[in-house]
């Protein structure tokens, strides 16, 4: 059951206009002058994979436009996490000590009418030869930078080739030791997880893999399929999800995504709170009901099925776990009130260190 969401006939190649939405019935003809506006801005790009189980609301949410996109809230931004303050070089931001994001493609597969980067996914497809030297520089002068993420756009919608490519030109740089890819493609296109890929991926560096997805009706037969194969190339998966109104925030929606993932060997690594990007309020909920949710979920998922419930911080300040808390101030020094899955409260005394016991003997 995991692995077979409801499917429509599987189309040829990815839907890309508002035409080709209506054609398909996937959006409201009355709508239809108002959604062409909003694919002005923000493109559209839904590929057959995604099609046939976009008849599930929480699958078509995430890539069908409507009217709300057009709504931008005072609050919204064009850089919701602050990636351009921490950019010393085209595609790159460097904004913890030891890890750079390198966006080495603007284009993806799918594109996400929530996504933070909607202002700039699918505007200029790859860097450049000199863009992605300045960027590698960078990189090559900073020893302390022990990883680096792949993102954009997804780095994954690169030919195999171009990927193999820019793992070498990474590899001959000695302090790089991790490279983790941020990517949709496993499960909007798992097509493209191919023997070549899995070749590209054998180097020196660790590469792990942190797939986005939203919602357990993604995970098709073949998307379970190209997770099996990447499992068997031996690259570490983890999952991001973003929390959003309309596709996924309800508890018994995220148990059973979370169930899924570790079921396909994917350990649920982030749930991002909904980033403050333009034409996106329809989708966020408060922090205090993605609270709730998490509390929920600990009562019924093993430790194992649970994410950190992230915020990143509006300007750049960086990615902060969220709670909920468990874990409140006693009376006294070292003493604590503590809550358990089921809310009931307990008192727990820090014991004394030994070596102060030791002391006092
Ligand atoms: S695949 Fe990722 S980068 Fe691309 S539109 Fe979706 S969320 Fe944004």
């Amino acid at each position: 059951m995991t692995c077979a969401p409801p499917r429509a006939p599987r189309i040829s190649a990815a839907l890309t206009t508002v035409d080709q939405l209506l054609a398909e019935g996937l959006a409201d003809p009355a709508d239809g002058p108002g959604l062409q506006a909003v694919a002005e801005t923000f493109r559209i790009r839904l590929t057959p994979e995604m099609r046939a189980v976009a008849e599930a609301p929480g699958v078509a949410a995430q890539f069908v436009p409507t009217l709300a996109e057009a709504v931008i809230r005072p609050e919204e931004l064009a850089d919701p996490i602050g990636d351009h303050a921490f950019s010393p070089a085209p595609g790159l931001t460097h904004r913890y000590p030891d890890r750079v994001i390198l966006a080495a493609t603007q284009t993806c597969e799918v594109y996400c009418r929530f996504c933070f980067r909607r202002e700039t996914v699918g505007s200029d497809g790859a860097l450049s030869t000199p863009e992605l030297d300045l960027a590698l520089d960078h990189i090559r002068r900073h020893p302390a930078i022990w990883e680096v993420i792949l993102t954009g756009g997804d780095p994954l919608s690169l030919s195999p080739r171009r990927v193999a490519a820019l793992l070498a030109r990474l590899a001959e740089i000695d302090h790089v030791q991790v490279i983790r890819f941020h990517t949709r493609v496993p499960v909007v296109a798992p097509e493209r997880i191919s023997e070549d890929l899995l070749a590209a991926f054998d180097i020196r560096p660790a590469v792990h893999l942190v797939l986005h997805t939203n919602h357990p009706d993604e995970l098709t037969p073949a998307a379970c399929a190209a997770l099996r194969r990447l499992n068997r190339a031996g690259v570490p998966l983890l999952s991001q999800t973003v929390l959003l109104k309309g596709v996924n925030a309800e508890a018994a929606v995220l148990e059973r995504l979370f169930r899924a993932l570790v079921q396909n060997r994917v350990k649920p690594y982030y749930l991002h709170h909904c980033d403050l990007a333009k034409g996106t309020s329809h989708f966020r909920t408060t922090i205090a009901e993605g609270q709730a949710i998490m509390a929920q979920l600990r009562g019924r998922l093993s430790g194992m099925c649970l994410p950190t419930y992230v915020l990143d911080i509006p300007g750049g300040a960086g990615k902060v776990p969220i709670g909920p808390g468990y874990l409140a101030p006693g009376k006294g020094p070292g003493q604590y009130r503590v809550t358990d899955w089921q809310g009931r409260v307990h008192d727990y005394d820090d014991p004394r260190p030994a070596d102060q016991c030791l002391a006092d003997q």
